[in-house]
């Protein structure tokens, strides 16, 4: 078995505690890793600080640079890395093919942002002129969904601006990004970039740990509320990219035969577990049957199964506190009555696979409705007039994305501006970019990434006044 270790100020390192990683498909041991002691999350804490002026120091493109020398260094390793990703996080290969691929290309694009500059006034009597200027050390906490993407999306920019960082990916799929923190161990300086992983105590500890400055956390919006908390004491700036219950609004003039498959991996790519997921897809009652009877059509043909099987489209879910929600929102709903209209097939045996499962028009105040599944169930949901869609689909706590189905680009664009998200896709889903800011809405998160507004949130803005009359 490989043996995994943390990067710590510049050193691979094991710990007297260790962690199991299941690999979901068949729930055996995948591998051991260590499990960060308090003092270890204490000395990466202290190496990134100690680090970080130096660093800070070097400017922006010698540390390009070296963030350059690091994808360069992925590059040629990502079919390694996919089944390392398949094997943890249960996704099909093509799938984590996808996600390293979509990880490189973050990391490109993430690493040739500038920093701007700007000049407030500059007159005879004075210059002023504010430049941004990093926050220190930032903590960059990722979930199990996409892993490697969501934690290095976070590394390069926090890098890139001059913030040394403690990154720690999800106790349940930590396997790919260690290895890549492996590769790096001796392209920065000690203690710029630190990987930790650890069990239930670690995440409290580092987003409350006064040595951090930042933290840029993404996750649920039931932990962000105490990574929030946790931050209070020493007022910590925050990112949080939180969950979602997005909302499809699907209008009458769709062509079926090409938003059918489109809306079925919005909502089921990933088995479901997607932020910016397809959670709740309104369809104009008009078309409802025909829309119905084409989804459950084309749901019958996909095959669930392990990742690593070639003909698997949709994997399990990745762990089993998570397979287990899932299954009893299914079964809440099933003893409630609400119509199923659609439960596909699973492989015998063990591994955490969920069925594919539609609903038939379940209440809007029903749990698989109201409540961000992370699984492959969708509920499907008529309705008569676009008023009634649009109020439905802001009916929500969440305001991560939405979507928008229409072949009328202006009906399209007023639904998409009237719906309360930071993201609206019209006629596609998921799509995001290194160049474009993603930020949540309501209690879907705070703050940015990506786009300049995201690498500013790793910033901040120093002014600096020049009184020019008295030189
Ligand atoms: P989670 O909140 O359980 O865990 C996320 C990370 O926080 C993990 O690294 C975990 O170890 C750590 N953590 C757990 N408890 C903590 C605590 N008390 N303090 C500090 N850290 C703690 O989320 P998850 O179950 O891994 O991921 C699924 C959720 O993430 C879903 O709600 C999904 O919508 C959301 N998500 C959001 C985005 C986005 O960009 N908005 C992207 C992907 C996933």
């Amino acid at each position: 078995m490989v043996s995994y270790r943390m990067l710590i100020n510049g050193q691979l390192v094991d710990s007297p505690q260790t962690l199991d990683v299941l690999n979901p498909a068949t729930e055996a041991v995948l591998a051991t890793v260590p499990d960060c002691s308090m003092d270890q999350l204490d000395a990466a804490v202290a190496a990134a600080r100690r680090a970080q002026p130096a660093w800070a120091a070097q400017g922006i493109e010698a540390r390009r640079l070296l963030l350059r020398e690091m994808i360069r260094r992925i590059e040629p390793r990502v079919a390694q890395l996919s089944e390392l990703l398949t094997q943890e996080q249960g996704k099909p290969l093509t799938m984590a093919a996808g996600e390293l691929k979509s990880m490189l290309r973050f990391m490109k694009g993430l690493s040739e942002q500038t920093l701007p500059e700007s000049v407030n006034e500059d007159s005879a009597v004075r210059r002023s002129v504010t430049r941004r200027i990093p926050l220190g050390v930032v903590a960059a906490l990722s979930p199990w969904n996409f892993p490697a993407l969501l934690s290095w999306w976070k590394v390069v920019p926090a890098l890139l601006t001059g913030n040394t960082v403690v990154l720690k990916p999800s106790p349940m799929t930590p396997l790919t990004v260690l290895s890549i923190a492996e590769w790096m161990v001796d392209l920065f300086p000690p203690g710029v970039l630190n990987v930790i992983v650890g069990g239930d105590a670690l995440g409290p500890r580092l987003t409350s740990h006064p040595g951090i400055d930042k933290v840029s956390f993404t996750g649920s919006t039931e932990t962000g509320r105490r990574v929030m908390a946790a931050g209070a004491s020493t007022l910590k700036r925050l990112t949080l990219e939180l969950g979602g219950n997005d909302a499809a609004i699907v209008l009458p003039d769709v062509d079926l035969a090409k938003a059918v498959p489109q809306l079925f991996w919005s909502a089921f790519a990933n088995s479901g577990q997607v932020c910016v997921a397809t959670k709740r897809l309104y369809v104009h009652r008009d078309i409802y049957q025909a829309f119905a009877q084409a989804f459950v059509a084309y749901a019958a043909t996909i095959k669930v199964g392990p990742g690593l099987d070639a003909s698997t489209q949709l994997g399990p879910v990745q762990n089993k506190p998570q397979y287990l929600r899932v299954r009893a929102l299914i079964e809440h709903s099933r003893q409630a009555g609400h119509p199923i209209l659609f439960e596909g097939d699973i492989p015998e045996g063990p591994g955490y696979f969920v069925p594919v499962t539609v609903f038939d028009n379940p209440p809007d105040d029903s749990r698989v409705v109201a409540e961000e599944a992370f699984g492959p169930v969708l509920p499907l949901l008529s309705f008569d007039t676009v008023d009634e869609a649009i109020r439905r689909a802001n009916a929500s706590s969440y305001g991560l994305a939405g979507s928008v189905w229409t072949r009328n680009l202006n009906e399209a664009i007023d639904i998409a501006q009237r719906l309360e998200t930071g993201n609206v896709y019209i006629n596609e889903s998921f799509y995001l970019s290194p160049n474009a800011p993603f930020a949540g809405h309501k209690q879907s998160g705070f703050g940015v990434e990506m786009g300049e507004d995201g690498l500013l949130s790793f910033t901040q803005p120093q002014t600096l006044m020049i009184r020019q009359d008295l030189f």
